[in-house]
C-alpha cells in the first residue's frame, strides 16, 4: 500500500519554500528591529499547560487538541498555540529577574484537530510575538504597530485592523451574567454547541458561525458597555496611541477571540481576499495567564499570525523560485569527469550548477537546461573541446562564445555569478 501524508498535514515543496523563507526573513528583520528576540519552545507540553492556560471551555481544549499518554503515564499535548508555552518559558527561566520586560517571538508548527479545508489544517504554522511584564497600554499599541508594519513589509494590502476590549476580572463576570441572561431568552435559537457554551462560557457564542446563532448575537449586549473604569481608561489609551501611530482601526465589539486568557485589548487583522477563513492574525492582552500556569502575576500581550493564510495572500508576480545559474552539458564519457570537477568547483564557490547524469544527447541536455530555467549552458565536447575550448551559451540572449579551458572557472564566475 502506498503511504501518504496524514489528512490536514502538508508538505511544503521546494517551489513554495521561497515564499516561506521570504516571510521568515521579514519576521526576523521587522521583529528584531522592534526589540524582539527569538525564544524556541518545544512541540510537546504537559496537557495541563493548555487546559489551564487556554481554558477548559474553549474550542481548542474541548475538541481540538492532540493529546496522548506517553510511556511514563504523563498526559502530553502537541502545542495548539505558542502563547502558553512562551509564558511558561518566561516564568520557568525567571527571565523577569534579568529585566521584567521581555519581548519574544517564535515561528513554528501548531497542531489542532479541526476539519481540514482551505486555510484550515491540522498542522499549521504560526508566527508569534509576545511582550511580558508590561501593563501600560502603550505596549498594546506597540505590538499592533509591529504587526501591521510586518504585514505591510511582506506586501499585504486590503487588510482591516479590528480592536475590542474584553474587560478584566473586575468587570467581565458581570458582563458574562448579563450575556447569559440575554441568550437564555433566545436559547431556542442557539445550536447545540452554543447551548453548552451558554452554561460554560457564553462569550464563546460570539465565535459561532451557525446562521441562527449569528442572528441571536446581532443585538446582544456589548462588552464595551460593561467595562469598569480602569478598563475603559486602558482602552481609550490604546486608541490614543494607535492614533499617534496613524493606524486606522475599526471597533468590533463582537470579537471575543477563541481563548479564555484574554483580558482587555483584543485585536484581529482580517483580509478581504481570503474568503471564509479571513482572519490572518489575532492577539490580545492576557494579564491573568501567568497566574493560571505559574506562581507569578505578570501581564502579557501578543499575537499570532497564520503562516499558510499569510502566504496565500502574498502579492503575485514576485518570484521566489531559485534556478541553477548554469547547466553543464558534457558530451562523451571522458568529459563527464571534467564536468564533475567544474560542477563541484562551482558549488564550493556557492554557485548553483547542474549537469546531466544520464549521458544523454546534447539535444536532450539542452531541453533539460531549458526546463530548469538555467540562464547559461556550458557545452563541453566536440571540436571546441579538441581545440581546448568550451562553449558558453546565453539562453536568454541566444548567443554563444568560446572560453579557453585554462581559465574556465575564472571566466565562468565573472559571467554568471
Ligand atoms: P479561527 O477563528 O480561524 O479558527 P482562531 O481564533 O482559532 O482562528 P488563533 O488561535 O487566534 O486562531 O490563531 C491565530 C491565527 O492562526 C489565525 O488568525 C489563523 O490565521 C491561524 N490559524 C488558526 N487555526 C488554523 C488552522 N487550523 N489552520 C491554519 N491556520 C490557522
Ligand atoms: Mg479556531
Amino acid at each position: 500500500m502506498e503511504i501518504k501524508a496524514i489528512r490536514g498535514f502538508n508538505d511544503i515543496l521546494p517551489d513554495e519554500i521561497g515564499k516561506w523563507h521570504f516571510v521568515e526573513d521579514t519576521v526576523r528583520k521587522v521583529f528584531e528591529g522592534f526589540g524582539f528576540s527569538e525564544l524556541r519552545i518545544p512541540i510537546l507540553e504537559r496537557t495541563e499547560l493548555f487546559s489551564r492556560g487556554i481554558g477548559e471551555a474553549t474550542d481548542i481544549v474541548e475538541k481540538e487538541m492532540y493529546t496522548f499518554t506517553d510511556k511514563g503515564g504523563n498526559s502530553l499535548t502537541l502545542r495548539p498555540e505558542a502563547t502558553a508555552s512562551l509564558a511558561r518559558a518566561y516564568l520557568e527561566h525567571q527571565m523577569y529577574n534579568f529585566d521584567p520586560v521581555a519581548k519574544v517571538y517564535f515561528i513554528g508548527p501548531m497542531f489542532r484537530y479541526e476539519r481540514p479545508q482551505k486555510g484550515r489544517y491540522r498542522q499549521f504554522y504560526q508566527i508569534d510575538a509576545e511582550v511580558f511584564g508590561v501593563s501600560n497600554p502603550m505596549v498594546d499599541a506597540e505590538v499592533i504597530v509591529m504587526l501591521i508594519q510586518f504585514l505591510k513589509k511582506v506586501g499585504l494590502e486590503k487588510l482591516e485592523l479590528q480592536i475590542n476590549s474584553l474587560g478584566c476580572r473586575a468587570c467581565r463576570p458581570a458582563y458574562r451574567e448579563k450575556l447569559r441572561a440575554f441568550f437564555e431568552k433566545k436559547s431556542f435559537q442557539l445550536c447545540a454547541d452554543c447551548q453548552r457554551r451558554l452554561l460554560s462560557n457564553p462569550l464563546r457564542i460570539f465565535d459561532c458561525k451557525v446562521e441562527t446563532c449569528k442572528e441571536a448575537i446581532a443585538d446582544a449586549p456589548q462588552v464595551t458597555d460593561s467595562l469598569c473604569e480602569e478598563c475603559q481608561k486602558h482602552f481609550a489609551k490604546v486608541k490614543e496611541y494607535l492614533g499617534d501611530s496613524k493606524l486606522a482601526y475599526t471597533l468590533n465589539p463582537a470579537m471575543v477571540r477563541g481563548l479564555d486568557y484574554y483580558t482587555r485589548t483584543a485585536f484581529e487583522v482580517v483580509s478581504y481576499d481570503l474568503g471564509a477563513q479571513n482572519a490572518v492574525a489575532g492577539g490580545g492582552r492576557y494579564d491573568n495567564l501567568s497566574q493560571e500556569i505559574g506562581n507569578l502575576d505578570t501581564p502579557g500581550i501578543g499575537f499570532a499570525i497564520g503562516m499558510e493564510r499569510l502566504i496565500s495572500l502574498l502579492p503575485p508576480g514576485k518570484t521566489f523560485v531559485q534556478y541553477p545559474r548554469v547547466f553543464i552539458a558534457a558530451l562523451g564519457e571522458e568529459t563527464q569527469r571534467d564536468a564533475y570537477r567544474l560542477l563541484t568547483q562551482l558549488h564550493l564557490e556557492g554557485i548553483w550548477a547542474e549537469l546531466d547524469y544520464e549521458g544523454k544527447s546534447l539535444k536532450s541536455q539542452m531541453r533539460r537546461a531549458g526546463k530548469l530555467k538555467a540562464p547559461y549552458v556550458l557545452i563541453l565536447g566536440g571540436d571546441e573541446l579538441k581545440r581546448g575550448k568550451a562553449v558558453l551559451r546565453d539562453m536568454e540572449g541566444k548567443n554563444q562564445e568560446e572560453i579557453p579551458l585554462a581559465d574556465l572557472l575564472k571566466t565562468l564566475k565573472e559571467k554568471i555569478s
